[in-house]
């Protein structure tokens, strides 16, 4: 855009919209989300998604969740977008909509049919563990392939997919994909929500640790948001975690490297972490899954 929008209006608050509608709010833009789910950011821990809803709010911007936008007309000095709610039809007025829903692969019409490359209902081309899809030598590799659709997880199935064609031993094992939502502030996340575990039937304990307890977080004024671990209390085995808060983007690798490894709470509650860092709220998140966290009162 030439120029920040007076009033934007998001249709969609998954990932993109969120990030850029966020964006746009800290230039200036009064900010309208039109979500069709009950909740922002599906399959996020509800959690985290509350900071930034809160985030969003506070600084003015309006969320409508449940709501259906419809259609647009053009008025005197922009666009009205009618969006359906519980309570009726109502008309928004913005400069700007930016439309954030509706991804999907671009895998018809370019010949795979023919090739008879198989593909999925939802237009993902299906591939093995190697990348290869069911007409061998073809390879597929990225978004085409299947969600998540992130960078990261392109980029380690474009390097699986070269040493596989190359005659190198190697396929797709990893434990879990990081996701990161670039918001402010920012979530990160690995592995299973607190909800997806006991779906999968998993007794699990869940250690929370807020930033405000955390003496680097206090320092550099960010306090907002917390590291949530996530533990089957079983085997005793980490199953995710999920930070909301400052540097989230960077402190989740250490929680992907957890997951990876097989690491359990104890692992990281043991493994000491530099003072005075936001890393700490890691190992303290561990700790109070256990009931030892140092810096909060265990429940
Ligand atoms: C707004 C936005 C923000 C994002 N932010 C993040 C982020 O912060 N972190 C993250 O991990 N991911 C992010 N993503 C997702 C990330 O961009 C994708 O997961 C990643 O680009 C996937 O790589 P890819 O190579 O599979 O596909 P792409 O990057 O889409 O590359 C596919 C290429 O193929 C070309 N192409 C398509 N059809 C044909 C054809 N028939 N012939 C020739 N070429 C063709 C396309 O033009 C494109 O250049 C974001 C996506 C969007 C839309």
């Amino acid at each position: 855009l030439k120029k920040v929008p007076k009033r934007l209006l998001v249709i969609g608050g998954g990932v993109i919209g969120l990030e850029l509608g966020m964006v746009y709010q800290s230039f200036g833009a009064q900010l309208t989300v039109v979500e069709l789910t009950p909740s922002l950011l599906p399959g996020v821990d509800p959690d985290c998604t509350k900071i930034v809803e809160k985030t969003i709010t506070k600084r003015g911007g309006v969320i409508l969740k449940g709501a259906r936008a419809e259609r647009w007309e053009k008025t005197a000095d922009g666009v009205a977008v009618s969006v359906v709610t519980s309570e009726g039809t109502q008309k928004i007025e913005c400069d700007t909509v930016l439309v954030a829903v509706g991804m999907k692969p671009r895998s018809r019409g370019v010949g795979l049919e023919e090739l008879g490359v198989a593909i999925d209902q939802r237009g993902f081309i299906t591939t093995d563990e190697r990348c290869e899809t069911n007409v061998p030598g073809i390879y597929a590799i990225g978004d085409v392939s299947g969600v998540p659709m992130l960078a990261h997880k392109a980029s380690k199935e474009g390097e699986v997919c070269a040493e596989v064609i190359a005659g190198k031993k190697a396929a797709k094992d990893w434990v879990t994909v990081p996701g990161i939502i670039f918001t402010d502030p920012e979530i990160a996340t690995v592995g299973l929500t607190e909800q997806q575990a006991k779906e999968q039937g998993l007794t699990v304990k869940v250690g929370k640790f807020p930033f405000i307890a955390l003496a680097r977080a206090l320092a550099i004024q960010e306090t907002d948001g917390f590291v949530k671990v996530v533990t089957d209390t079983k085997s005793g085995r980490v199953v995710g975690i999920h930070i909301v808060g400052p540097s989230a983007s960077d402190l989740i690798s250490e929680a992907a490297l957890a997951l990876e490894t097989v690491a359990t709470a104890e692992d990281i509650a043991l493994t000491i972490h530099p003072h005075p860092t936001l890393g700490e709220a890691m190992m303290e998140a561990a700790a109070a899954s256990l009931g030892h966290a140092i810096h909060i009162a265990n429940r």
